[in-house]
């Protein structure tokens, strides 16, 4: 059984691979994300390294190894699953369950997961839209424009939110900006630096900054007419 802090390094790491197209992550930005010294970030990434889970390049940074990347899919899976388990099932506010799942994800069998799966009905996406890798480590991981830079007058749903903050998820909360919502995006004022958009269930406006418009993932919806059966 790997540590709990082996588990976060390699977490941390299949992250900012997601992010940055499976480039190597340097270990100074592992070390800001796990809020370590960075001389502690590489003694750490050294020891992964000498255990066959990260490739190490000095000076350039880190990458998993496929069973880095396996390990790391199963926490991240651990994570999720728990995240919307609490929410579903113990209903928790999707604000309030980052930090436990942070805890749990170390600790919950395969058995006790296995259960929680089959009870939520085998999920695909986690509360914040986040997908769940499944028992083999399969992800989808589909691109999606974000709102700051979708096509503008069109029926948007939110699908995904790239931020686990509790402030802002409440504030996304009170202005029906959840994952399901329908969303138009009616302006852009890069003067100001703000997205403006249109709540189609509330039929208000909210004005955005261009950094949470960021966060926040769409896809567009089809226009009425256009659907095709199978
Ligand atoms: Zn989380």
């Amino acid at each position: 059984m790997p540590t709990s802090t082996v588990e976060d390094y390699l977490k941390q790491i299949l992250l900012a691979q997601q992010r940055a197209a499976g480039k190597l992550v340097p270990t100074g930005q592992i070390a800001a994300e796990l809020k370590v010294a960075p001389g502690t970030a590489t003694a750490m990434v050294k020891t992964l390294a000498d255990s066959g889970l990260v490739e190490h390049q000095p000076y350039s940074g880190a990458r998993l190894t496929d069973s880095g990347r396996q390990l790391a899919l199963h926490v991240l899976r651990r994570h999720r699953l728990v995240e919307l388990f609490l929410v579903k099932v113990m209903g928790m506010d999707w604000s309030e369950v980052h930090g436990e799942a942070e805890q749990l994800e170390h600790v919950i069998s395969d058995r006790l997961l296995v259960r929680m799966d089959e009870m939520l009905g085998f999920p695909a996406v986690d509360p914040h839209g986040d997908p769940i890798p499944d028992a083999s480590g399969v992800v989808a991981d589909k691109q999606l424009p974000t709102l700051l830079a979708c096509a503008l007058d069109a029926s948007m749903q939110i699908e995904r939110v790239a931020d686990q903050d509790a402030a802002f998820l409440r504030f996304l909360d009170s202005q029906g900006l959840t994952p399901g919502s329908t969303v138009v995006v009616r302006g852009r004022e890069p003067a100001a630096e703000t997205v403006t958009i249109e709540v189609e269930e509330r039929g208000g406006q909210v004005s955005l900054s261009f950094a949470a418009a960021a966060k926040i993932m769409v896809a567009a919806l089809r226009e009425e007419g256009s659907q095709q059966e199978p």
